[in-house]
């Protein structure tokens, strides 16, 4: 019966944001194999207590890292948070307020929004991996200095070895360029696949860009209507 509800709050979420996206056709059928496949393959559990200590390393090694002069700022380092066994990862730009006060991230409006960008496709947020490419929060939420996204890449490509996700959905340009190391825009970079290390890459809008531009959204449900199928084929 918990598993019925659970499945119905997910289509429910899916008709809401196909609304807000403008699009018409509604594919139950497969938001439903993805959402249990998916589901499924994320709890395997295969080195499941490995991967979590390897985790707590990493998060232990930048909880005291001074490599880039966001230390000096920071309430908090932000290593992310999820499945460790997931089979889709999502990277952010940079923790924002909320996020340094609570050491999470993704919890403020952005968060929420991604929430529901995850329930779109049939997962659950605790089914994912959530990070950012930089850890610690740059002030007054600017755009993070190459130099910083170069010092913190090592924590970000130590996350994704040990998780070692099918797909990553790169959140705007910052965390685009961190992954990929390449310069473009996110217009032209969104909607295609990239390579990193034999993982899927999709770029696609950053939430908080969504909020301020709602009009996109329509683009956004596109890019994860992909991964969608993505993740079908290789489950
Ligand atoms: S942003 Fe990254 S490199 Fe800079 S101090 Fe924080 S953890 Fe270290």
């Amino acid at each position: 019966m918990e598993e019925l509800k659970s499945i119905i709050k997910d289509v429910k979420n899916y008709i809401e944001l196909e609304k807000e996206s403008g699009l018409k056709e509604m594919t139950f059928r497969e938001m439903f194999a993805v959402s249990i496949d998916a589901a499924s393959a994320a709890s395997e559990g295969i080195g499941h207590e490995d991967k979590l200590k390897e985790l707590e390393k990493v998060r232990q090694e930048a909880k005291d890292c001074k490599e880039c002069e966001l230390f000096k700022t920071r309430r908090n380092t932000v290593l992310g948070e999820g499945n460790p066994n997931a089979v889709l990862m999502f990277i952010g730009e940079a923790p924002g307020m909320e996020e340094d006060i609570q050491a999470r991230p993704f919890v403020g409006k952005a968060g929420q929004l991604l929430t529901k960008i995850i329930e779109a496709i049939g997962l659950k947020r605790e089914d994912v991996y959530i990070a950012n490419s930089l850890k610690c929060r740059p002030p007054q939420n600017r755009t993070p200095f190459s130099s910083e996204t170069i010092a913190c890449r090592n924590y970000l490509t130590r996350q994704i070895d040990i998780i070692k996700p099918k797909i990553i959905c790169c959140l705007g340009r910052p965390a685009t360029q961190a992954l990929l190391m390449m310069e473009m825009s996110i217009t032209r970079a969104r909607g295609k696949f990239y390579n990193y290390n034999n993982i899927k890459v999709m770029p696609t809008f950053h939430p908080a860009y969504l909020l301020r531009n709602p009009q996109d959204k329509r683009l956004v449900w596109e890019d994860m209507q992909k991964i969608q199928k993505e993740l079908k084929e290789i489950q």
